[in-house]
């Protein structure tokens, strides 16, 4: 029998050595604690095997002093693993002295035992015909006792609080060494108040040993449930890393160890881990967040979804947390991909109309204090380049544009496609050089491989004063400085100055007083007579005069140009075209065969049926369609000339006679002259004025008259002012003249009594 005690206690050395031996690799913190358990356990089962052995009571006294001061060390291991197992720590520093103070005490008094014999003593007893040398305990022994059963109950107290205030699955790991601890306390209890000669209970300390060393370092309390979840969250995509309730990371999906960088399952690690890869602002121990991290730069960059969760029990307490990182790199991309389709533009690849003046806002908003210049670029003639170098000529000189723009202005200023062949900039006013930028427009070529073609650029310049204006509005004041370039080969750029502002303050103010002032009839048709070859008054040219109640009296140029841009010139020609009907009716009734010329407006045309409306005015008024000329520009005819024909062949066979007004100032087409439906050629004496004397003028302006001789037109010379002029003009055949030789426009009442005085 003592040889089987014998056999078994070695076999727990063996156990025990084992379990120290894999503990102490554990990665996991309790590791380190639970070897030193383990370890001291040892010296109670080699105490007691000495014990089962001894032939003497020497040796089976020493055999007791290393089962009793290894019992304290026991106990002091047993604290120590109790702290880490259950998260805890000291309530007091003196408490921590006061226990530490016992132990240490009840080592030193075991020492003392062989001096002063107070502790203990041991006595032969024969066992199966043996000696077994059984233990006399004396006051020091009990001071042990006390010592390590008072430690040890905390040790359980410990351990019952903790599974009544822990959440339940937590419970098992810890009940389980509770019962362990109970079972080997009571065994050993048993044995040293039974007094039996072997102790037994030693093998307790092999199986408490065992049980400490699986629940602490493998046991993971899992249902079927958790099984099941446990291998969902194996197979997902994303990396999930489970934290215990204590913030310690417990498990890991293999993803997430790839993410981690984490090897040999080293759990513990994780935060240390993660932290150093994603930083340190998000602390992985906290309970709740989410963001978005991103690892790397430009095209290399990874970007990474975190969100930590925590879980809690049916009683609201925490039982862990877990944390997903899930790479959601593809679809940042995909919607960066989006955004910049959304705001670039996919030919020139510059930002958009839309997101420019999005950015320039904001840009404008955040440095109040800089002074910027908004910039309207166009390319002049831009039609013209498509249609004679075609359109891949076209987009390539779009995107050198672009190119050359980029390579100016990216560290300047902001810039973007506003439109087919217009760009759009903004630039703080100190970094632009007006000159630099004139040098290098006048020398802008585009070269395709084949062809090479300096391009035309003009720039309107807005200096933003008015910082909260809309932008679009910055950029229509841009360019209306653009459109003041007359001189369109020596100058590129022009400035939004006090002259424009003013000028669109009064395109404004006459607009909306246009109405008004028709129907209070402040708008008058003035008349300027025409004569025949005998200087006999034929008939007059209605010109509007605007008897303005505060500017006074004002000439078509300050309010024509302004409309016709506006489209309000439809409302002026037609009451100008019914004012004439109304003369003409009055003239007929006096008997006075007289015609009058109306000015028609290429813009009439689109926004209006002008031969309805002329025909019904005629009719309206019941004058003969002959006596009301109708005056259309060459630029009529640039568009849609084919149904522009039409109507005027339509006007003609309904008894009106139409006229080509400033023939010879515009872009004279003598090739569409021929097949043009007009009666009158009416020739403007100003393209020639500053070369009357020119020879050159004179075969021209012979020319032009033979020519609508030969077309079967009358010639009619306005702008004739010398006499010398209409003598030439005479000559040259010319039938009808107008011009302040003769009189200047002025009022009807005036007109009639100069027609009295002429006749
Ligand atoms: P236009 O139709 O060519 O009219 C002739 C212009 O030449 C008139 O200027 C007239 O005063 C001016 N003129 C006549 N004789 C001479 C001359 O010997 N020397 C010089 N230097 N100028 C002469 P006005 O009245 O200032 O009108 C300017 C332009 O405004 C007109 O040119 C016409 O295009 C436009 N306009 C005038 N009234 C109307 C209108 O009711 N409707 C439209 N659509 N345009 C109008
Ligand atoms: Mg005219
Ligand atoms: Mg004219």
């Amino acid at each position: 029998m003592r040889y089987s005690f014998a056999g078994l206690y070695i076999l727990m050395v063996v156990v025990l050595m084992t379990g120290i031996g894999v503990s102490r690799r554990s990665y996991k913190k309790i590791g380190k604690s639970v070897a030193m358990l383990l370890a001291m356990l040892i010296p109670p089962v080699i105490g007691n095997l000495i014990i089962v052995l001894s032939s003497t009571k020497g040796i089976s006294m020493i055999g007791c002093y290393i089962y009793f001061i290894g019992m304290d060390t026991v106990i002091l291991a047993l604290l120590h693993f109790t702290f880490a197992y259950c998260v805890i720590s000291w309530p007091s520093r003196k408490l921590k002295f006061a226990v530490y103070g016992l132990i240490a005490i009840d080592i030193i008094q075991f020492l003392l035992n062989p001096v002063f014999g107070h502790a203990f003593d041991t006595e032969p007893i024969p066992v199966d015909g043996f000696d077994y040398y059984r233990l006399i305990p004396y006051a020091g022994q009990t001071f042990h006792r006390v010592v390590v059963y008072g430690v040890f109950i905390s040790v359980l107290v410990i351990f019952i609080v903790k599974i009544i205030r822990s959440p339940r699955v937590y419970v098992e790991r810890y009940s389980i060494i509770l019962v362990a601890m109970v079972i080997t306390g009571l065994w050993q209890t048993y044995y040293i108040f039974s007094r039996t000669p072997v102790d037994r209970s030693m093998a307790g300390y092999g199986v408490f040993g065992i049980l400490i060393f699986y629940f602490s370092l493998y046991y993971r309390p899992l249902t079927l449930l958790d099984r099941l979840l446990a291998n969902m969250a194996s197979g997902m995509p994303d990396a999930i890393f489970f934290y215990d309730a204590f913030g310690r990371c417990i498990w890991a999906n293999q993803p997430a160890i790839e993410l981690a960088g984490l090897t040999d399952d080293k759990f513990d690690k994780t935060s240390a881990l993660l932290q150093a890869k994603f930083g340190t602002k998000e602390d992985f121990n906290d309970p709740e967040w989410t963001c978005t991290k991103v690892l790397g730069e430009g095209a290399d960059a990874k970007y990474y979804f975190q969100s930590k969760r925590t879980v809690t029990d049916e009683k609201g307490k925490v039982t862990g947390s877990f944390l997903t990182i899930r790479d959601v790199t593809a679809q940042q991309r995909e919607l960066q991909q989006e955004r910049y389709n959304a705001t670039h533009d996919t030919l020139t690849d510059l930002y958009t109309k839309e997101y420019l003046y999005e950015c320039i806002r904001k840009r404008i908003d955040s440095q109040p204090k800089e002074d910027f210049l908004i910039l309207y670029i166009d390319i002049v003639n831009f039609k013209i380049v498509n249609d004679i170098f075609g359109s891949s000529f076209g987009d390539e000189t779009l995107r050198q544009i672009a190119v050359s723009m980029k390579k100016e202005l990216t560290s300047k200023g902001i810039f973007g496609r506003l439109g087919g062949d217009t760009f759009g900039v903004l630039i703080p006013k100190k970094k632009f050089d007006p000159a630099a930028v004139e040098r290098d427009l006048s020398r802008f070529n585009v070269n395709d491989g084949t062809v090479e073609h300096h391009i035309l650029i003009h720039i309107g310049v807005y200096e933003v004063i008015e910082k909260d204006m809309e932008v679009p509005f910055m950029f229509d004041r841009a360019l209306l400085a653009m459109l003041t370039i007359k001189d369109e080969y020596q100058t590129h750029i022009a400035f939004y100055d006090e002259k424009i502002r003013n000028e669109v303050l009064w395109a404004q103010n006459i607009t909306t007083q246009l109405t008004d002032a028709l129907r209070k009839r402040n708008v008058v048709p003035y008349l300027q007579p025409i004569v025949d070859q005998n200087g006999k008054i034929v008939g007059a040219e209605a010109l509007a005069r605007w008897i303005h109640p505060q500017d006074g009296f004002l000439p078509p140029s300050s309010f024509i140009p302004v409309f016709e841009k506006n489209g309000m010139i439809v409302e002026v020609d037609k009451y100008m075209w019914r004012c004439a009907c109304e003369i003409l009716a009055q003239w007929k009734e006096k008997g006075k065969d007289l015609f009058i010329s109306v000015n028609i407006s290429p813009k009439d045309f689109y926004f209006m049926d002008v031969t309805e409306e002329i025909k019904g005015l005629a009719k309206e008024y019941a004058i003969d369609p002959a006596k009301l000329r109708i005056e259309i520009t060459e630029t009529v005819m640039m568009t849609d000339v084919e149904k522009r024909m039409e109507m005027l062949e339509d006007l003609r066979k309904a008894g009106f006679i139409v006229e080509m007004d400033d023939f010879g100032s515009g872009y004279s087409s003598l090739n569409l002259l021929k097949d043009m439906p007009v009666d009158v050629l009416k020739i403007d004496m100003k393209f020639l004025t500053k070369t009357t004397d020119d020879a050159k003028a004179k075969t021209i302006l012979q020319n032009i008259i033979k020519l609508s001789e030969d077309l079967g037109m009358f010639s009619l010379t306005e702008g004739v002012e010398t006499q010398s002029q209409l003598n030439m003009l005479t000559k040259m055949g010319c039938k009808l003249f107008q011009g302040f030789y003769f009189a200047r426009p002025m009022p009807l009442t005036e007109f009639d009594s100069y027609w009295e005085g002429n006749r």
